[in-house]
């Protein structure tokens, strides 16, 4: 499997887990070379094919492909240049995480092992405007110790090692807020003890950082 075939696969996988909308979010890997390959705007996932994935480089030009690459790539390059160590960002507009970008309050690592995979709470970046290079740089902002982040009034960016684990961490991030959520509405969230929290997270900052 090419990077272009795991971006696709994951661009698939992420509406069909409803983890996004219509043609809204975003995949991308990193390529040699200082190329990324992403997903094009505008282009229903269930009918794209690999020739509608576009490939450009660390300034957002696009050096291959037919289709116009996503609105929001400056987001995932800022993540790409931020943290040398990711190799795949996605970018999407879950519902329950949503929720939390909205009210601009993190997401709880309250459920046991969310912090193996995410490396903690979901932070909120400041609000910036789609599209808009700030955007990007307040998103890498949150993203030193952790995997994934709101971005305030708008959705989720998540970054990891490849498509495929990007996926599995949104669906983590986006379960969690689902059952935040709910046990809000039943009454209140426990926490977790900080020290579970603590050794759980530094297993996912291991795990990005192995030289660290
Ligand atoms: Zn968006």
């Amino acid at each position: 499997m090419s990077a272009h075939d795991d971006v696709l696969a994951a661009a698939k996988d992420m509406l069909r887990l409803n983890l996004t909308a219509g043609t809204s979010g975003n995949v991308s890997a990193r390529l040699d070379e200082g190329l990324f390959v992403i997903t094009p705007s505008s282009i229903p996932y269930d009918t794209m094919t690999l020739d509608d994935l576009c490939v450009i480089d660390a300034t957002g030009e696009k050096v291959e492909g037919a289709q116009s690459p996503s609105s929001e790539k400056l987001v995932h390059l800022a993540c790409y240049k931020r943290f040398p160590e990711v190799q795949s960002v996605i970018h999407a507009h879950p519902v329950y995480a949503s929720m939390f970008a909205v009210a601009r309050q993190p997401i709880p690592s309250a459920i046991d092992e969310f912090a193996v995979y995410v490396g903690g709470d979901v932070p909120v970046a400041e609000y910036a405007m789609t599209g808009s290079p700030e955007l990007g740089e307040n998103a890498a902002d949150c993203l030193v110790s952790v995997g994934s982040a709101l971005l305030a009034n708008h959705g989720t960016v998540t970054v990891s090692e490849s498509p495929e684990k990007a996926i599995h961490q949104l669906g983590v991030v986006e379960r969690a807020a689902q059952i935040v959520w709910g046990a809000r509405v039943l009454g209140g969230d426990a926490e977790l003890p900080a020290s579970t929290n603590e050794t759980l997270g530094g297993y996912y900052r291991m795990l990005r950082n192995p030289g660290s």
